[in-house]
Parts: structure tokens; C-alpha cells; sequence
């Protein structure tokens, strides 16, 4: 099922729902109730570049 990116113009909220194809698209706002709903169309890629993951204490070595 996709996933859909939408943001309220309202009170900015961000969020996503899993919808099928045929599924009306959200128009109200599930924080503030408003119909200022958007769907956001941006292919977010998943990044994964190391900021902050690097952890190197080396204590644990916990292999599966
Ligand atoms: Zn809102």
C-alpha cells in the first residue's frame, strides 16, 4: 500500500497515511480540523549518510 506524504497549510502538520489507489484523498486536518489538508509530492529518499552514527566505542560487539 503507498504511503502518502500530506502537510497542513493551516498549522504545518506533517504526516503520512497508507491509503490504497482508490482511497479519497485527505482534505482535513486530523490535528487543528481544518480543510487546508495538502497532498505533498516529493519522493523523500530515504537517506542514510552517517550523520551522527558513528559510534566507535568499540565496547560492545554484539554480532548476530
Ligand atoms: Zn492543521
Amino acid at each position: 500500500m503507498p504511503t502518502y506524504h500530506y502537510r497542513c497549510k493551516n498549522c504545518d502538520y506533517d504526516f503520512t497515511e497508507h491509503q490504497s489507489f482508490d482511497d479519497a484523498p485527505i482534505t482535513v486536518c486530523p490535528k487543528c480540523g481544518q480543510e487546508q489538508v495538502r497532498k505533498v509530492f516529493s519522493a523523500v529518499p530515504i537517506e542514510f549518510k552517517g550523520h551522527g552514527f558513528y559510534r566507535t566505542d568499540g565496547a560492545s560487539h554484539s554480532s548476530k
